[in-house]
Order: structure tokens, then C-alpha cells, then sequence
């Protein structure tokens, strides 16, 4: 059994020296928070990073599902309660998206992923008959939210977590805080969850290489210019069983991994929440569905590899896309509207 953590090579970084309030000096940080590790690379004063990690923490006080001390907690805990600041933002936004993916993204899946052993690591196939009367509680048409008050209000047996948007909704979130402090290039790294701001400081784009799935070696690279780039796969937290690989992605209408044909999805886009949450959603609808949803949309690019090894590109990326010299020879189907 291995848990494992990995995440996207980030390319073309230039290191350059200057003095440290200058927009060429390259602040960076690593930094264990929200389950995973970060890396930042500011261009600019080192006490940005500081100011970076505050918003981290911030959303993470409120919007952890294991600390007993959070909002969201106490509203697992109790059935309901109040989310404030932050944490409102990122439920708000995260509901609107269960709603756009029809459910194939779901906060309340949280006691499956629970069940599957995701949460803690003691990994096993529940009985069908536990998923099952888990699955009957697993629905986020029923819970209740009050944009207003920040009240939420979950159905008994319900318990929700925002964990499959929360990276994304942080790398923005901190991109607003340092472009308003006048931050024009930034590479932000959140466990696989990419978030740039402005370019390289040499006004050339950030190259964001994207895994082979089955090998950890980069298949392929996109370049960006103040956009996030979230993948989702298979290969991020997963087990093994009787020949079986079980990943952590869950399909809500299985309450069984998400098996779409799909082992990695990439979704770049201005804002890094709908990014994330579209990955994780993306990864669970499939290739059909998904090209269809990319198709009635405007506020995305995606990338698919499927089980087979095949790459799928949404034909906004063809000019901002390239393989890696070792996989030159993997044929690239483009996605049209
Ligand atoms: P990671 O957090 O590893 O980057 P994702 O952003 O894809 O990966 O989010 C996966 C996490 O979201 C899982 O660990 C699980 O807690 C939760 N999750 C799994 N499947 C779903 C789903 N269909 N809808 C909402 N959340 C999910
Ligand atoms: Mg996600």
C-alpha cells in the first residue's frame, strides 16, 4: 500500500539575483500545509511569502475537515453552523460547481472517501452494503446554505468536506493578495495544484509540465500566463488490493472510485477553484462528458490522458501545448467545439 504525494516538475525557473525589494529577486518557500507540500517562488520582497502563508493558514483554520477547532468541523459535528470570511467564499463557489458538474463533483461524498480509508490511510474495500447506506446520505442538493448568514444546514448522516476544491480556491486567493501588494510574476505550487501570476520575470511564459500517469517523468508541457493548472489523477493518492488499484477520486453515483477511462485530467483557466474543481469532476465523468461540458463553457482548457495512454487536447491549448522529447511519438487529438 503507498500513499503518495507528487507533484508537477515546474520548468524553466529562473533564479535571478537582485536586490530583495526588487521585482527579479526570487522569494521562495516549501512548506507543509493543507495536506501536502507547497512551493512558492515570488519575484519580490521575501516578506510576501509570509503574507502568502497567512491566507494558507486562514483558509486552512477554517476550512480543515480534520481539525477539531474549524468552522467546518463544527458543522460536520453538530449538523450546523456558521462559515465565515474565506471559508463562505470557498463554499459558495464549490456548491455552484456541484450544481454546473450535476453532481459529479460532491462535498458531501466525504464519508465514502472516509470509508475507502482516504482520510486517515488505513486503506480497504468497504462491504457494498456500507457503501451503500453511505451513499443514501450523499447528495449536495440537500444541504442547506445561506449566502447571506453563512449558515450551513446538512440533513442527519450528512457530512461534507471541501477538500477537492480547497488547493485551487488557496492559490488564488493568494495570487489576489500578492498582485494587489504589486506582484507581476509568481509560481505558486500547491501540492499539484499550479497557480501563476503575470510570467517569468523575463516576460516569457511559465512552462507547467503535466506527468505521464503511469510514470512519474514529464509527458508533456503547457505554458501560461497568469493561469492556474490543476491536475487530477489516479496516480495521487492510491492502493492496491488483489490486483485491484483503487484511487482516491469517487464517482457519487458508485460510491466506487471513478473508473471513466480516464487516468489524469489537467484543467488551466483564469480561476484556480473552478480548475480544481473541475479536475477532480472532470476525472469522474469521463472523456465524452467532459468534452461536452468544456464545449458549452468559456472558462477553460483541459488536457486528458486516458487509461490506454491516449492524449486529448481542447483545441484552445494546440498553440500553448507541447510533448516532452520522450513522448514526441504519442499522437495528440484535438477537442473542437
Ligand atoms: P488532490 O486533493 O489529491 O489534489 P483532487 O483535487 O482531485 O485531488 O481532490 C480529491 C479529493 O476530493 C479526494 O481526496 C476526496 O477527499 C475528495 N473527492 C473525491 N471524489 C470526489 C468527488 N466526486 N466530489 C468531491 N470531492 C471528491
Ligand atoms: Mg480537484
Amino acid at each position: 500500500m503507498k500513499r503518495m504525494l507528487i507533484f508537477p516538475l515546474l520548468l524553466g525557473l529562473l533564479a535571478l539575483t537582485g536586490c530583495n525589494s526588487d521585482r527579479t529577486h526570487a522569494s521562495e518557500e516549501s512548506f507543509f500545509a493543507m495536506d501536502t507540500v507547497m512551493q512558492f517562488t515570488v519575484y519580490g520582497d521575501d516578506a510576501l511569502l509570509k503574507d502568502a502563508q497567512d491566507v494558507i493558514a486562514d483558509i486552512e483554520d477554517k476550512a480543515s475537515v480534520t481539525n477539531p477547532d474549524s468552522e467546518l468541523y463544527a458543522i460536520n459535528r453538530d449538523g450546523s453552523g456558521v462559515l465565515t470570511g474565506r471559508a463562505a467564499e470557498l463554499m459558495e463557489d464549490t456548491l455552484s460547481l456541484c450544481q454546473r458538474t450535476d453532481g459529479a463533483l460532491d462535498l458531501s461524498i466525504y464519508p465514502i472517501v472516509r470509508a475507502w480509508g482516504f482520510t486517515t490511510g488505513n486503506y480497504q474495500v468497504p462491504e457494498e452494503s456500507t457503501i451503500t447506506d453511505l451513499l443514501s446520505h450523499v447528495d449536495y442538493n440537500q444541504v442547506q446554505y445561506d449566502v447571506t448568514t453563512g449558515i450551513v444546514t446538512l440533513p442527519a448522516g450528512m457530512e461534507i468536506d471541501l477538500g477537492s476544491t480547497g488547493k485551487g480556491f488557496a492559490g488564488q486567493q493568494v495570487a489576489a493578495l500578492l498582485r494587489e501588494k504589486g506582484v507581476t510574476s509568481a509560481l505558486l505550487n500547491l501540492g499539484g495544484n499550479v497557480q501563476t501570476i503575470g510570467t517569468k520575470p523575463d516576460g516569457s511564459l511559465w512552462e507547467i509540465a503535466i506527468r505521464d500517469p503511469k510514470e512519474n517523468v514529464p509527458m508533456m508541457v503547457v505554458s501560461v500566463n497568469d493561469q492556474a493548472v490543476v491536475t487530477s489523477g489516479g496516480y495521487e493518492r492510491y492502493f492496491e488490493q488483489d490486483g485491484q488499484t483503487y484511487w482516491h477520486i469517487m464517482d457519487p453515483t458508485t460510491g466506487h472510485p471513478a473508473d471513466s477511462g480516464l487516468r489524469s485530467v489537467s484543467i488551466i483557466g483564469d480561476d484556480g477553484l473552478t480548475c480544481d474543481g473541475l479536475s477532480t469532476s472532470l476525472f469522474v465523468m469521463g472523456l465524452e462528458k467532459a468534452a461536452e461540458l468544456w464545449a458549452q463553457s468559456d472558462d477553460f482548457e483541459a488536457v486528458f490522458v486516458t487509461d490506454t495512454g491516449e492524449v486529448y487536447i481542447t483545441e484552445g491549448l494546440a498553440d500553448h501545448f507541447a510533448l516532452t522529447e520522450d513522448y514526441s511519438d504519442t499522437p495528440v487529438n484535438l477537442i473542437r467545439r
